[in-house]
């Protein structure tokens, strides 16, 4: 089995069955909606922080396989982390996207999967989407905004 191969099946795994998925009624949660125009990928996350701890990730959103699952895949490598760890991640991944070089300590578990999604700069927008929407969240947490 090859890399490759086997990315694609971490990703797969994730698009099946993803983790954490569906959105609560519960105002302790941040939620920010984005869509994906030249996909058509739509995108809810909500994002629970307790002392500076997200300590839970939710999504639910439809769109193509990479933007799923990745909303899938997010919602695991952020949860349990602090929000400046958080950043710390968010940032890492972004480097992944591009292609450039990224800390592996920093960023970790499946998320590296997504790092040949740089040869493909259309898909690139998918695979960041609910890392997006999560990084917004936070920053509305950190500002001190609630919901509505
Ligand atoms: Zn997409």
């Amino acid at each position: 089995m090859n890399i490759e191969h086997l990315y694609r099946q971490v990703i797969m795994d994730h698009y099946k069955s993803p983790k954490n998925k569906g959105i609560v009624a519960d105002n302790s949660y941040m939620t920010v909606h984005l869509n994906n125009p030249s996909c058509g990928d739509e995108m809810t996350v909500q994002v629970k922080v307790q002392d500076h701890i997200i300590t839970d990730v939710k999504h639910q959103g439809t769109g193509c396989s990479i933007c799923c699952s990745s909303a899938s895949v997010m919602s695991v490598t952020l949860k349990d982390h602090t929000i400046v760890e958080a950043q710390a991640i968010l940032h890492e991944f972004y480097e992944l996207i591009k292609g450039y070089p990224f800390n592996q300590e920093i960023l970790t578990g499946d998320a590296i999967v997504y790092q040949g999604v740089s040869q493909f700069p259309a898909r690139v927008k998918c695979a960041t989407l609910a890392w997006k929407a999560a990084e917004q969240a936070i920053i509305k947490i950190k500002e001190g905004k609630t919901n509505g």
